[in-house]
């Protein structure tokens, strides 16, 4: 009898994973004064095979951190990362290579993700050849990809260099760089967020396109909230390296639990001109992620901070459909 053995849902398992580094320098590290800095702290979370995830959050809250960790483009310093039931810890050498064509970064800015020297065939060509794809086979696999990105007659581009490309096209064939090799799982970091707004309809329909014909398993990493509900059907949030809140894009947009969340849901500006959108009162940015607050790292921005806050971190707990980590549940 033929057994099929049927692969786990979650392709991607993150469990308390952290990523402190010291900063002050060689001396300061000598004299044993160098501050330690969590861009990651204790982070937790599954990602199902075929899910599109947001990761959403303010300038230095950790999201783009945590889109290298899953890439193992940076070393976690605690915690494990399962990338289809393998630690990616540990992988080296041929098993590192595997790893590298299943799982791909989308870049944020074009402009800086292709070398400006190559044409655009030589940019997808260098990750087909570092994946040891005979050449005969390049050419054909180029094609597709651009095709596959919704880049018209892509032909006429492959002997073309960066600069004779708009930011829209050039994105797209970012896109193709990332896909070119079939991953399983994609992070796209901001996208968009170099492009004109014209065109970022485009790329993001595009994307959105890509992933449901592939069946792509995709993490996206943005600070827009209305972006994220575009694209993903769950949205993580985070703070200061933490995560904050967990759920259903929908129900969070619909109603936001955790304070921080709350305040970014009313800052999303709301064609509406008759309906008010104030942001709630935060205050000033995050806080020096040097020195964060004790117990909640939001408490010093938070409307409903009381004195549990300062002496207790609040952990990730459900609350229906989502996690939430903030003593108000
Ligand atoms: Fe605000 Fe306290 Fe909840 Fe933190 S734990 S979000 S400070 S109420």
């Amino acid at each position: 009898m033929n057994m099929v053995t049927k692969k786990p849902d979650v392709l991607v398992s993150v469990f308390d994973v952290k990523l402190h580094y010291a900063v002050g320098g060689t001396f300061a590290a000598m004299r044993g004064k160098s501050t330690v800095v969590k861009a990651v702290d204790g982070v937790s979370f599954d990602i199902r095979r075929g899910e599109s995830v947001g990761l959403l959050g303010e300038s230095g809250c950790g999201k783009t951190s945590m889109g290298r960790l899953l890439l193992k483009l940076e070393e976690k310093t605690g915690g494990t990362i399962h990338f289809d039931g393998e630690e990616i810890g540990a992988v080296r050498g041929r098993g590192l290579k595997k790893f590298r064509s299943k799982a791909q970064l989308i870049f944020q800015n074009p402009f800086d993700a292709i070398n400006p020297r190559f044409t655009i065939r030589q940019t997808l060509a260098e990750p087909l050849e570092n994946a040891d794809i005979p050449k005969r086979e390049r050419e054909a696999r180029i094609i597709t990809a651009l095709e596959l990105v919704k880049l018209p007659e892509p032909v006429q581009f492959l002997d073309r260099y960066p600069h004779h490309l708009s930011g829209g096209q050039l994105q797209r064939v970012v896109m193709a760089r990332a896909l070119i090799l079939q991953p399983e799982f994609v992070v796209a970091d901001e996208p968009v967020s170099m492009l004109d707004v014209s065109v970022r309809a485009g790329v993001l329909n595009v994307f959105r396109d890509v992933r449901d014909r592939l069946g792509l398993t995709a993490i996206y990493i943005s600070h827009d909230l209305a972006l994220v509900r575009y694209v993903c059907e769950r949205t993580i949030v985070m703070y200061l390296g933490r995560i904050m809140e967990d759920g259903p894009t929908e129900d969070i947009v619909r109603e936001p639990l955790h304070p921080y969340t709350k305040a970014l849901v009313a800052a999303v500006p709301v064609p509406n001109p008759d309906q008010s959108h104030e942001p709630l009162p935060i205050g000033r940015g995050a806080p020096d992620p040097r020195n964060p607050p004790s117990g909640c790292v939001f408490r010093d921005r938070c409307p409903a901070a009381h004195a549990r806050c300062a002496a207790e971190v609040p952990h990730p707990k459900p609350v229906g459909t989502r996690t939430v980590a903030c003593h108000l549940y």
